[in-house]
């Protein structure tokens, strides 16, 4: 018993019971699953093995020309020239948090397009850093046109407009072409979710004019999570310099990185936090890989194994929640038949045939399934494979019987 006796208050509650043997938990031995829901992925081999490599001191010269690496190879990806492009420590919602915390200052008016769940999150981010959020919407699914965003910057005046590239909730593509000029044309930055489209579906982030995107490593990079993309325009850069007040957030400080990961002419590079070594050697591997393949080749992968699904979907009578010429490549919401219970089919998918298919989120809870055939994932072998394990999951709830 705990000697917690005559304490009052939270803690009175709690025994305190000292630890006297060590816990035998036997050897970590995690399931063989294919990973086709909306992320993680499965990383690529060659990712896992680079991440095996012995460590390096995150100033050693090795690591900063590493960096160097990375930098250079993210710019490909992303097709932009952005001297500040980084992979941040953390997760795709810290890239996501880095873009809020640095680029919305108290006061700022900042328009997010809300048609899914991320648009939530990111409009959650930018009122948390005292961002005035205006939101417009669309039903989950669908995009908004260039004449429904021109039309609310010009009632609104936002100083920064947040778009989902790639909504991971409905498997919608919001096409961005235009709009960064559009959103310069009325002094706004636009920023840009590329969580689920990096190096799967084509992003061209200077011809669009995306002053800030952010990604995540585990979706179509195939690297496991824990270091995320980042990339911010001059103009984004400038507005960050000119900032009176501190960022609100040390950690995602990026005047503070910037200093760490990028350096300026002749400066030198200043400690702030020790990055993730290993996860570095492993987004490093991941965009290796992909510049190995070529940008249009990828990009035209994940689009042909997509069609090749979405056929086999139509032939078993499954209809994408998407409209096709707005539906992603990497990620297909598949709408629940009526009289189907969906989440015994994903527990068929994941007991029987060790696949991790996702469920409908938010607002599609219960009305889609989700399926990422993403990065090392997006392969013919494996349409063929969730094809078949749709028809039985399916067949063992009476459907088409
Ligand atoms: C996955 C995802 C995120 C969040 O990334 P985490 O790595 O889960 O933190 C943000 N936006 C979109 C569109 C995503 O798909």
């Amino acid at each position: 018993m705990g000697s917690t006796e005559g304490l009052t208050g939270p803690l009175a509650d709690y025994e305190c019971t000292a630890i006297t043997t060590a816990p035998q938990i036997g050897q970590l031995n995690p399931p063989h699953r294919l990973l086709c829901g909306p992320g993680p992925g499965n990383a690529h081999p060659r990712v896992h093995a680079a991440m095996s490599l012995p460590e390096i001191g995150h100033l050693d010269p090795a690591f900063i020309s590493m960096m160097e690496d990375i930098k250079r190879l993210l710019r490909y990806t992303w097709q932009t020239n952005n001297e500040f492009t980084i992979p941040v420590s953390g997760t795709g919602s810290a890239a996501m948090e880095a873009c809020m915390a640095n680029l919305v200052e108290p006061g700022d008016k900042v328009l997010i397009g809300v048609n899914g769940y991320f648009g939530l999150r990111l409009s959650d981010m930018a009122s948390r850093y005292g961002g005035v959020v205006v939101q417009i919407k669309v039903p989950w699914g669908q995009v908004f046109s260039f004449e429904q965003i021109k039309a609310a910057i010009e009632e609104h005046k936002p100083t920064i407009v947040g778009l989902i590239h790639a909504e991971t909730s409905t498997g919608a593509a919001q096409p961005l072409e235009g709009v960064g000029q559009l959103c310069h044309d009325h002094g706004a930055l636009l920023v840009a979710d590329c969580v689920t489209s990096i190096s799967g579906v084509p992003c061209h982030l200077d011809k669009w004019g995306v002053d800030a995107a952010y990604a995540g490593t585990q979706k179509c990079l195939s690297c496991p999570p824990g270091v995320s993309p980042l990339t911010f325009s001059k103009r984004a850069m400038d507005k960050l310099m000119a900032r009176e007040d501190k960022v609100k957030n040390w950690y995602l400080d990026m005047k503070m990185v910037a200093s760490y990961l990028v350096g300026g002419k002749g400066a030198t590079r200043s400690y702030h936090h020790t990055a993730p070594i290993s996860m570095c050697y492993a987004i490093r591997e991941a965009l290796t890989i992909v510049a190995e393949e070529g940008l249009e080749t990828r990009w035209a992968r994940h689009r042909e194994v997509a069609e090749a699904f979405w056929a086999g979907l139509a032939e078993i009578g499954l209809e994408p929640l998407v409209a096709k010429e707005h539906r992603l490549p990497s990620l297909t919401t598949v709408k629940v038949p009526e009289g189907i219970d969906p989440k015994v089919v994903t527990k068929v998918f994941l007991d029987k045939y060790q696949i991790e298919i996702g469920n409908g989120l938010g607002e599609l809870a219960g009305k889609v399934w989700r399926i990422g055939l993403m990065g090392f994932n997006s392969r013919m072998d494996n349409v063929a494979v969730l094809l078949a394990c749709f028809k039985d999951a399916l067949a063992q709830q009476g459907y088409g019987a």
